[in-house]
């Protein structure tokens, strides 16, 4: 299994660089072992044919000896002839015969009986009866010879055939590897990676929808219709990671679209985006509205005794307390400074004041750092409620009477909630 998930993991281009060398090797070892065979058998058969005629002329020389055994010989020696002696022909035969005896052992061919001659006694093997037989035997060797030549010139062809064999199925083979390959890498790659790049064409057009669906759609495409390359798939995960890192950064730079930094609650731009919403549909299905707007009292004394960053530390509390008293419906944001509003939709003024009541409670009651050390980290908040459609017929008059029952509350001694409804009766007053 690991064997076959490595082979998978061998790339187009590692295979194509694979399998031409190993072509490469073998032609370079098939080509020099033919060569070294080729010239070995071309001196076997210039060897052997060279004996075969020099036995052929020793033959004819033979053959004239026997012819005037009693006369005396005319010879060429060098440019020149000269009148020799019966005896010293035999001699001379007797030379020729050593020679060529080397010469056989040296083409691997061995003189056929009875030419094995006496060499001791060459008078004797030229005289009479024995030099017929002599004859006979050279006849025998010359015939082997011409066989034997003749076997290793048609051995120089079967190799040539041979090699030429070898060369067409190293083309044959190399022809299909290739063709494969080619097949393969336009199966496993070129095709993937036009679905790619089609994807991604979509994915530009649609960045805002869901890059990471589209990423999704990119991996099940490759992944049901076709086996993919391993470059592609290291080009998909590149992409998915790509996407869910862009899909992060989005979601953060949302977040931060909407949130405010220093205390996570919604920004006023996203409270006014959900305020137009929610009043307009509140109009059409005859719903309320409420508005809560939040003030922390004598805050200022809170920083300027505490500081800056402790002041901070208690708006986040502040904040943290709200998002506890929300509704995942409602809308709680900082408006800036130390004014918070929350949105309650589908909240008519006495379910309203109610959330504002114990929101008050809560903040009244929290334990703020430096609260037990002196006045000023007692820390409380004055809220005021409108809703809609009562108090206000649009959502500029709902904030703006929130915010003078919040004044109201803030007049009338701080630490309370104020509906706009009943704006000259404080609601309560735990102060
Ligand atoms: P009041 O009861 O009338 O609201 O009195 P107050 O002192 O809270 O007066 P006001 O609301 O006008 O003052 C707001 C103060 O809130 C002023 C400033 O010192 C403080 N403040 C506003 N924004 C921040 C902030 O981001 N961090 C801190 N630490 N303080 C802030
Ligand atoms: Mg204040």
């Amino acid at each position: 299994m690991d064997v076959l998930r490595s082979i998978k993991k061998i790339s187009a281009l590692q295979s194509i660089v694979f399998t031409g060398t190993i072509s490469i090797l073998i032609v370079i070892a098939g080509t020099v072992g033919f060569l070294v065979m080729q010239k070995n058998l071309l001196l076997k058969v210039e060897k052997k044919q060279t004996c075969y005629l020099e036995l052929v002329d020793f033959r004819g020389r033979l053959i004239e000896y026997d012819l005037s055994r009693n006369m005396e010989h005319t010879m060429t020696v060098g440019v020149e002839e000269r009148k020799i002696s019966v005896k010293q022909y035999a001699g001379i035969l007797r030379f020729i015969y050593e020679k060529l005896l080397v010469q056989m052992q040296d083409a691997g061919l061995r003189p056929v009986a009875p030419m094995q001659a006496d060499r001791q006694n060459w008078a004797g093997v030229l005289a009479g009866e024995n030099l017929d037989l002599f004859k006979l035997g050279l006849e025998n060797t010359i015939e082997q010879a011409k066989r034997e030549t003749k076997a290793a010139a048609d051995d120089l062809v079967v190799i040539n055939q041979y090699f030429l064999f070898f060369i067409l199925t190293v083309l044959l083979t190399l022809s299909i590897t290739a063709g494969w390959l080619l097949h393969n890498n336009y199966r496993k790659t070129l095709l993937p990676l036009a679905q790619i790049s089609g994807q991604l064409k979509l994915l530009n057009r649609d960045i805002p929808e869901s890059i990471h669906d589209t990423a999704k759609e990119i991996k099940k495409e490759l992944t049901e219709t076709e086996a993919y390359s391993s470059e592609i798939a290291q080009i998909t995960e590149s992409i998915m990671g790509f996407c869910d890192d862009i899909e992060e950064k989005n979601k953060k730079l949302d977040e931060l679209h909407i949130r405010d930094e220093k205390t996570n609650l919604y920004n006023y731009r996203h409270f006014k985006e959900h305020l137009i919403i929610d009043v307009e549909r509140a109009r059409r299905h005859g719903d309320k509205v409420s508005l809560a707007m939040i003030d922390i009292d004598h805050f200022k004394e809170y920083n300027d005794t505490n500081g800056h960053i402790a002041g901070d530390h208690a708006l986040k509390r502040i904040a943290d307390l709200i998002i506890s008293q929300s509704r995942v419906s409602d809308v709680p944001a900082r408006f800036g400074g130390d004014e918070f509003a929350v949105l309650l939709p589908d909240t008519d003024f006495v379910k309203a004041m109610d959330v504002a009541e114990r929101l008050r409670k809560i903040v009244s009651d929290a334990k703020f750092p430096h609260k037990e050390e002196n006045l000023a980290g007692h820390l409380t908040v004055s809220i005021g409620v409108a809703t809609f459609p009562i108090d206000a017929a649009d959502r500029e008059t709902l904030i703006d009477n929130a915010d003078r029952a919040l004044y109201m509350a803030k007049a009338t001694g701080r630490n309370t909630v104020v509906t706009f409804a009943s704006m000259s009766i404080p609601v309560s007053n735990a102060g």
